[in-house]
Formats: C-alpha cells, sequence, structure tokens
C-alpha cells in the first residue's frame, strides 16, 4: 500500500467526505459533479494565443467562462468551496496527460496580494496547484509576490489597466528555477495582463520553459 493511498484513506475515515453533485446534490461515489452537470460545462482544452506588446502569450485553458463554469468559479472563490478545487484540478490533470506535459519540474501559482488573501484566507489557485502538485506528486512552490493591490480597476482603460499592473509582480528572493520546466496556475484569463507580467518575472531567473494554464478563459 502507497504512502499517498494510506493518507487518503486515513482522511476518509476521519474526514469523510460527501460526495455529491456540488451543484444538483446528486449522491455519487467519489466524485463531486454528476454526468449531467459535467455536460453543462463548455470543456474546450484549448489553447489561446494573446498578442501583448511585441509578444505572444500562450495560454492553455480548460473551460470557457460561461455559465456554469463561471458559478463553480464563484463557488471556489467565494464560497470556500473546495470539493471545486479539487474538479479543477482533475481537469487540469487530465488536461496534462493528454497534452503530454508530464515533464514539469514545479507547479506555482498567481499570487495574491497579502491583504486580500487574509481576508479571503485562502488564494483559490494555490488551492488549485496543491491538489495537482499532491496527484503528480510535483513541488508546488511559492514563486511570485504581489506587491500592490489593484481591485480598484474600474474606469480604467484597457491600456490603463495594463500598465496599472506593471512592477506589481515580483520574484521572491533566493528563488531557483533555473532550466526548470515551471506550471503557472491561475483561475480565469481575460486580458492576459497578469500571467504576461508574472511570466515576464519569472523569466528573470532563466527557467527552461514556462507553462500557462488557466481552467477557465473568454
Ligand atoms: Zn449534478
Amino acid at each position: 500500500m502507497g504512502v499517498r493511498y494510506f493518507k487518503e484513506l486515513v482522511k476518509d475515515i476521519f474526514y469523510p467526505k460527501d460526495y455529491s453533485c456540488v451543484f444538483c446534490r446528486w449522491p455519487l461515489e467519489k466524485e463531486y459533479l454528476c454526468i449531467m452537470c459535467r455536460d453543462k460545462l463548455i470543456e474546450v482544452n484549448g489553447e489561446k494565443h494573446i498578442k501583448i506588446e511585441n509578444e505572444t502569450l500562450n495560454v492553455n485553458y480548460i473551460f470557457l467562462y460561461s455559465g456554469y463554469a463561471v458559478e463553480l468559479i464563484q463557488k471556489l472563490k467565494y464560497k470556500s468551496d473546495f470539493r471545486v478545487g479539487e474538479i479543477f484540478a482533475e481537469y487540469i490533470c487530465n488536461f496534462i496527460k493528454s497534452k503530454c506535459l508530464e515533464n514539469i519540474d514545479y507547479i506555482t501559482y498567481i499570487p495574491m496580494h497579502r491583504i486580500d488573501e487574509r481576508k479571503r484566507k485562502y488564494n483559490q489557485c494555490k488551492v488549485i496547484s496543491k491538489y495537482i502538485s499532491d496527484y503528480y506528486d510535483i513541488d508546488m512552490i511559492d514563486t511570485l509576490i504581489k506587491t500592490k493591490r489593484t481591485k480598484d480597476q474600474i474606469g480604467l482603460s484597457k491600456n490603463q489597466r495594463f500598465r496599472n499592473l506593471e512592477n506589481v509582480f515580483r520574484v521572491k528572493e533566493n528563488l531557483d528555477i533555473k532550466n526548470k520546466t515551471i506550471l503557472i496556475i491561475d483561475d480565469v484569463c481575460t486580458t492576459g495582463s497578469t500571467l504576461y507580467y508574472c511570466k515576464k518575472e519569472l523569466q528573470k531567473l532563466d527557467p527552461k520553459e514556462i507553462i500557462i494554464l488557466t481552467v477557465c478563459a473568454r
């Protein structure tokens, strides 16, 4: 019996999980989403190419950000429903397998500002990353710090919003990712600005490759 299996077993005995669909509450076996509700998600498993400055940002994503996918993101983000984190991790792991992206050295995620994270008590991207890290036994590392709060972007033009994110993210000190393949996880990609700046920061440390994977994209 593997250590991981044993840990899972212990967890199940002491913290029995409520296996039912997060949407319709249909009882299930070891799952949180029933077939009917799964069908309502628009699964793309595609790649988006976003032109930013003079570069093209490649963003892999699982779902189209609409309908049920928006509801799932909200459950995880605002209602602390971590079962959704497991659902997303399951889709992401299947995507990683299908695209043969399995030579990843580290998993990381888009950080929140410490004040916002303290308020929410968790970072939803970190939650998803942790599940993937456990599943694949790949280390999850904190790589970036968000130095400014950027919530109030209302009233700014697309270009102003983009400029507003400049110098907001910073790589952590003493981070060694040289020649490593890094997977960055984000929940929703809209303009790609956040991912663009985060990738730029990580690139300063000469990684071999940075793969971007978001749960949803528009
Ligand atoms: Zn259901």
